[in-house]
């Protein structure tokens, strides 16, 4: 049976396309320049409409997101932005909220940005490694110079004008042994509250594409991922439950409390979250800007039928019909849905291949935090604060480390404690 129109789908529009004043050096979107020979890069007056109409029209539920992405979408200038307000108007429907995302590197944002953001609205998503040091290392300028200072005016400017944002920090080969530096500097010097961390995993090829098995050396291990997860975790569900949110603990979360989590690459079928060029041009998602993927253009055939094309019901159902064995039968499954599928190119222990290259840390972060999950998903279901989990621990960690630091384990691996949950403090 053909599948009907998702009730709701998500779009990442690059209005500039490729082009962005930095020159990240782990940046896998660069590349994507040479799609394009020749163009502008800027999304034209009657695609803007023509996006803003059809997303609109599109969407079975009453909220819609337009969601700004890069490149870096505040290149075009902020009459753009206004004018795709407007759009927004003309064309809204009654009862119908429109929310706005924009992920930024915040080199341009200024007070003007920041009033606009505000007004309108905009959550945004600002990205930054870490503190300077960890930063400047990979996201630099055309020149070559540490883009830090300029993010973190940013930051202060959007503070003092009330923005929402969100921190999203890549996390690499230069930042990932550094977990508790990062996350601390976030949350007592930055006073951040929602951060996103997302893994370098960039394919060394000279395509761009997703080809190939072998990685950079700016690419996280699938082992040290784990362990940058875990030490932030251990620290978060100590003391900040419900006062600072990561994403991908809330996205756990989720899992655990059984629905569905707001990261794509945790649910078990992708399709619903999609790229739009600057030109019209809709990819099956932002990790696969490649011809390969490409839907259409949304000026020629009209969104919902390029969402709903037998081509990208395929990509979306591959997510969980290229699932090795070994992941059908993991225990972790509900969680981890095998991520995303650009991050699935090696073998299992038996040799089966499109194993997730980041399965090992995965594997180890989400058995780690069962115990702890299942405590919240607990107090969830009664009606109570999942962050009562911050002195269950206290009394925990107090009885383990003074007498029962080789009694085995309270998360029940039969492991002595001080080897299982104990081992990343004692
Ligand atoms: S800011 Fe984003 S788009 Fe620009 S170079 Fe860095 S990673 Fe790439
Ligand atoms: S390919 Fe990856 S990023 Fe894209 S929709 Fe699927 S899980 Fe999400
Ligand atoms: S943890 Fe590994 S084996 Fe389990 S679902 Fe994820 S990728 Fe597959």
């Amino acid at each position: 049976m053909k599948n009907t129109i998702p009730q709701y789908f998500h779009v990442l529009a690059k209005p500039t396309g490729a082009i962005c004043n930095l020159d990240c050096k782990y940046c896998f979107f660069l590349s994507k320049e040479m799609l394009y020979p020749g163009s502008r890069f800027r999304m034209a007056d009657k695609l803007l409409e023509e996006y803003i109409k059809q997303m609109i029209d599109s969407q079975e539920t009453n909220e819609v997101f337009i969601s700004w992405q890069g490149g870096e979408p505040t290149l075009m200038g902020i009459d753009f932005f206004k004018r795709s307000i407007e759009l927004e108007e003309k064309y809204r429907k009654p009862g119908m909220t429109i929310s706005h995302t924009m992920q930024t590197n915040g080199i341009l944002i200024d007070d003007e940005w920041c009033e606009f953001f505000k007004k309108n609205n905009y959550l945004i998503g600002l990205s930054i490694d870490g503190t300077k040091e960890l930063h400047d290392f990979y996201r630099v300028d055309k020149g070559g110079h540490g883009s830090f200072d300029k993010v973190i005016r940013a930051a202060n400017l959007m503070d003092k004008h009330k923005v929402d944002f969100n921190l999203l920090t890549t996390v690499h080969a230069h930042n990932v042994d550094y977990p508790l530096e990062i996350y601390r500097f976030f949350r007592d010097e930055m006073k951040a509250r929602f951060i996103q961390f997302i893994p370098i995993v960039e394919r060394d090829n000279d395509t761009g594409f997703q080809e190939g098995n072998e990685v950079t050396d700016r690419s996280v291990s699938a082992e040290k991922w784990g362990n940058f997860l875990i030490k932030i975790y251990d620290e978060w569900v100590r003391r900040d439950v419900g006062e600072v949110y990561v994403q991908m603990f809330d996205a756990a979360l989720a899992s655990w409390y059984g629905v569905d989590p707001a990261m794509c690459i945790f649910v078990e079928k992708c399709g619903k979250a999609l790229a739009l060029e600057h030109n019209g041009d809709l990819y099956c998602c932002d990790h696969f800007v490649e011809p390969k993927y490409l839907l259409g253009n949304i000026l020629e055939n009209s969104m919902s039928e390029l969402v709903n094309s037998e081509k990208q019901i395929k990509f979306g159902n591959d997510k969980l019909e290229t699932l090795p064995d070994y992941c059908m039968k993991c225990e972790v499954r509900f969680a981890c849905h095998g991520e995303c599928p650009k991050n699935r190119f090696i073998n299992t222990p038996d040799g089966e291949p499109g194993l997730n290259y980041l399965c090992e840390g995965y594997m180890k972060f989400f058995k780690h935090i069962d115990y702890s999950m299942k405590f919240m998903v607990q107090k969830l279901k009664a009606d109570q604060a999942p962050s009562d989990i911050v002195n269950h621990y206290a009394k925990l960690d107090k009885e383990y480390t003074q007498a029962k630091r080789n009694y085995p384990c309270y998360c029940g691996s039969g492991k002595k404690f001080k080897n299982c949950h104990g081992s990343s403090f004692l």
